[in-house]
């Protein structure tokens, strides 16, 4: 045997001659380049290095046979999820999707999709099982039209910080010219990002499959620009990416149930101020109990400090 291992390995999954170099190795034996090569194909969950030769074995003979679904696939849509964010690919014809953007990635039926989340950071913004889609009413519009304050205290931060700036090149222009030197103090500049009312989109789904328990996503969220923040700019470009999300969550139903229905969820109003408009007391009894006693003072019948004193107590105030 020579330093480099002279007799021939054979890959212990199929029997070809196993790649002496850079192999894929499994229980320490290297694999032959096909089945190596298959094994990038494995969802992130796995490690193929934790992996034993027979969960190897699985994984390869369930790769062949989605080889069938791979050869139906029929891409409808796509959804990118930014920069190197990954991506999505639905046929909602045979209602199929992966996760790849290579065609030999593993190719998934409707039925191993438990369930599918769109959240806006945690609060969920539309979540799909094959029985209904549910809509949530996002708090994301209400919080940015409330940013007004925000934005200004962000716009007098950056008009402090570039007259702090224009201060210390002068200092150190006059100690240059003096021929002393200057240490520059350093100011941070405000973020814009602070003005964000989220950060992210993010899209989990949730898988019933032996090699894939759950896959996410996500997305950058709109900003506002650093030099002229515009709380109308922001929801016009939110709104165009939730309508992006909303498209996503349309063809994820496509492939989970094309029959399910949507369904809006009313946000339930926090516990305490579910009656908070409704004053205690003021039934109609109580009202019709006030316009007597107005008849009464009206009549001179009670004073009008009797009235108001009968009023407030009918209506609980
Ligand atoms: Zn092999």
């Amino acid at each position: 045997m020579g330093l480099f291992g002279g007799s021939k390995r054979q890959c212990p999954i199929c029997g070809n001659p196993a790649i002496k170099f850079l192999s894929t190795k499994v229980e320490g034996q290297p694999l032959c380049s096909d089945c190596g090569y298959k094994t990038v194909f494995l969802p992130s969950e796995n490690n193929v290095k934790n992996m034993s030769l027979d969960q190897v074995r699985e994984f390869l003979s369930f790769y062949d046979e989605n080889a069938a679904l791979r050869s139906t696939f029929q891409e409808s849509y796509r959804h990118k999820f930014g920069f190197l964010g990954g991506v999505i690919i639905l046929d909602t014809v045979n209602r199929l999707l992966h996760f790849n953007s290579s065609e030999e990635g593993i190719v998934y039926k409707a039925s191993e999709i438990k369930s599918f989340c769109i959240s806006e950071d945690s609060e969920p913004l539309f979540e799909g099982t094959s029985e209904e889609l549910l809509c949530y009413q996002s708090t994301v519009p209400d919080r940015a039209r409330n940013l007004g304050p925000e934005i200004n205290r962000f716009l007098m931060d950056q008009q402090q910080y570039e007259q702090m700036k224009n201060m210390e090149e002068m200092l150190k222009k006059q100690a240059e010219q003096a021929g002393k030197s200057y240490t520059s103090n350093y100011y941070s500049s405000p973020d814009v990002d602070r003005l964000k009312p989220f950060g992210s989109f993010c899209l989990k789904i949730e898988l019933d499959h032996p090699f894939c328990s759950k896959e996410e996503y996500s997305q950058g969220a709109p900003g506002f620009s650093s030099y002229t923040p515009s709380i109308t700019d922001y929801l016009r470009d939110y709104e165009e990416k939730v309508g992006e999300m909303r498209n996503l969550a349309n063809q994820l139903m496509a492939v989970l149930n094309p029959d399910a229905p949507a369904r809006e969820v009313v946000p339930q109003p926090a516990p305490g101020t579910q009656n908070a408009s409704a004053v205690p007391g003021s039934s109609t009894d109580a009202v019709a109990e006030i316009k007597r006693y107005k008849e009464l003072m009206d009549s001179g019948v009670i004073t009008e400090e009797e009235f108001a004193a009968k009023k407030r107590q009918l209506l609980g105030i």
